[in-house]
Order: structure tokens, then sequence, then C-alpha cells
């Protein structure tokens, strides 16, 4: 591991708290902040949009290939913390409906899918001065990342959390689902055959089960001081 710090990646299942976590640390070291799980939402929108049939891989890596996605500043203060634009549409909330958390761990199964994502997140992450956040970042999209740190949690803590964060957006959760849902997601996450999730060889494995959000944030930042001061 180097101690220049320039591309960081930033992996772990469902609900771990790794989007919160990644935007913040952007911010700290003012680098710019990727959130992949967002781009296989948006193919996984995009299918729905169209009416491709999910179980149809060939059709589906089309869509993924020919997808027009963009992210953009912001246009309002409504917790988003971009604008995610499909085809010319806001579709920052769309990509998180259960219509898309019920096929976006089919989508990303695709050899197809992945490929064309991993070539896109490498192209932005080419620049440098990235926080990439995901699944297989550490692993696959950016093996030589400087820094790669797995953030971990019980399934029972992740959905506790999701279940606050939906309360919080005033929505009217249903703990069990929510349970079930994530089971189902970490198990075909991390099953499949390319690119399933795993922490790399070389990650720093946080477990946040007893740590709230600013403790495993400060955790990080002292993580990141030492590595730059030896
Ligand atoms: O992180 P998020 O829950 O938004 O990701 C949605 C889904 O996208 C995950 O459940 C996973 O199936 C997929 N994903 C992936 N590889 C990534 C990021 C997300 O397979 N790098």
């Amino acid at each position: 591991m180097k101690n220049e710090i320039n591309i960081i990646a930033l992996d772990g299942p469902a609900a771990s708290g790794k989007s919160t976590l990644g935007e913040r640390l952007a911010n700290y070291l003012g680098f710019v902040y990727l959130d992949t799980g967002v781009m296989y939402r948006a193919v996984t929108l995009a299918v729905l949009k169209q009416n491709v049939d999910v179980e149809d891989e060939t059709s589906v890596v089309q869509v993924a290939e020919k997808m027009d996605l963009d992210f953009c500043p912001p246009s309002c203060s409504d917790g988003r913390s971009n604008d995610v634009i499909l085809e010319g549409e806001d579709v920052t909330w769309q990509i998180r409906k259960p219509e898309v958390e019920a096929y976006v761990s089919l989508v990303s199964t695709y050899p197809g899918v992945r490929n064309a994502m991993t070539m896109q997140q490498r192209k932005i992450a080419s620049k440098g001065g990235i926080v990439m956040v995901g699944r297989d970042i550490g692993t696959v999209v950016l093996p030589n990342a400087d820094l790669k740190i797995y953030l971990d949690a019980s399934v029972e803590v992740r959905a506790e959390r999701r279940y606050n964060e939906l309360i919080h957006r005033n929505q009217n959760p249903d703990f069990d689902f929510i349970l079930s849902d994530l089971k189902r997601r970490d198990e075909i996450d991390s099953t499949r055959t390319v690119a399933p999730l795993k922490p790399a060889s070389d990650a720093i494995i946080i477990d946040s089960n007893k740590m709230d959000a600013e403790q495993v944030f400060q955790n990080l930042v002292d993580i990141i001081k030492t590595r730059k001061l030896n």
C-alpha cells in the first residue's frame, strides 16, 4: 500500500453506510465521489422503462452499453447528493424504487453489463482524486487503488439503519421485508461468478456494528493520516 492517497476504493454490502461515508470522505479530501451502485440501478431502470425482459441478458447488455447517464450538481435540496440524469430525465429517486431494487442484483450479474460499467468507472477514475464506492471496486475495477476499505455490518444492523433512513424520508417501511430483501441481495451479490462482493486481499475491513457514522468516519480519517505519516 502507498503513502500518497489519490484513489480510494470503498466496498461493502447493501446498506452498510458506504455511500454516506464515501461522500463525506470525498468532501473532506476534496475528491470526486462516485457511487457505482447508482450506475447499476440506472441500467435496471432503463431496462424497465424500455420494457426489456430482465432475463434477456443480450438485450439488457445492449441497454447498458447504450445508456446515456449523467451526474449533475443537486438541483434541489431534498436529500440528494446530486442529480442522476438518465436519457435527459431526472431519475434521482426513481432508481431507489422497490421495482429497481427487485431486479438490480440480477442485472448486475450479467458480465456484459459489468464490463460496460467497469470501463466507464475506470475512465472516471483515471483523472485521480476519487472515492469510488461499490461491491467490486477494490477487487476488479481499481485493483491498484491506493487505499481499499471494506465496510461491513451484520444484516440485522444494516436492516435497522435502512429502516430508520426510510422513516426519516417519510416513508412507511416494513422491517421484515427490508431484512429479507437485504439477505436476498447479499446472496446474489456475493455468489455471482463475475466480480462477487468480497473484500480485496489488501483491504482494511471496518466492522461498523458497534460504531455510528461519525466514529466510522473518524476511524477512516485516522487511517489516512497514519498512512501519510509513514
Ligand atoms: O450500493 P447499492 O445498493 O445502490 O447497489 C445496488 C446494486 O447494484 C447492488 O445490490 C449490486 O447488485 C449492484 N452493484 C454491483 N457492483 C457495484 C455496485 C453495485 O454489482 N460496484
